[in-house]
């Protein structure tokens, strides 16, 4: 049975067509969990399937991308791990950041004159 990480990436190429009609149908097959699949269609699966959709190096500097992040890289066509990602993810995640109080504060009127 596939993980939950993989189970989503399944799901995800199923749903956009990225398979081929007998590949579909096999992640559809694993998706449901019957009925078993042969064991040439298991080898199948294996080297079709999860071998191509469940590794993913980073396009810069060729470290794997976490499976959780794979559906995303696959459909922003982005691969890149955690280490190159956050320079063009982490604005919305900036909240946490100590810069945006700073800047928050800037932003309110001018401090008055002492
Ligand atoms: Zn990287």
């Amino acid at each position: 049975m596939p993980t939950a990480a993989e189970r989503a990436i399944l799901e995800y190429v199923v749903e956009t067509g990225y398979l081929v009609v007998r590949l579909k149908k096999l992640a559809k097959q694993v998706l449901a969990g019957s009925p078993p699949l042969s064991s040439q269609e298991e080898t199948s699966f294996r080297q079709e399937i999860a071998e191509k959709w469940f590794h993913l190096g980073c396009d810069q500097c060729t470290s794997p991308v976490p499976i959780e992040d794979i559906p995303v890289a696959i459909e922003s066509g982005v691969a890149l791990c955690p280490r190159c990602r956050p320079l063009e993810v982490d604005v919305g995640l900036a909240d946490s950041c100590a810069i945006v109080p700073r800047i928050r504060i800037d932003n309110t009127k001018p401090a008055p004159d002492r």
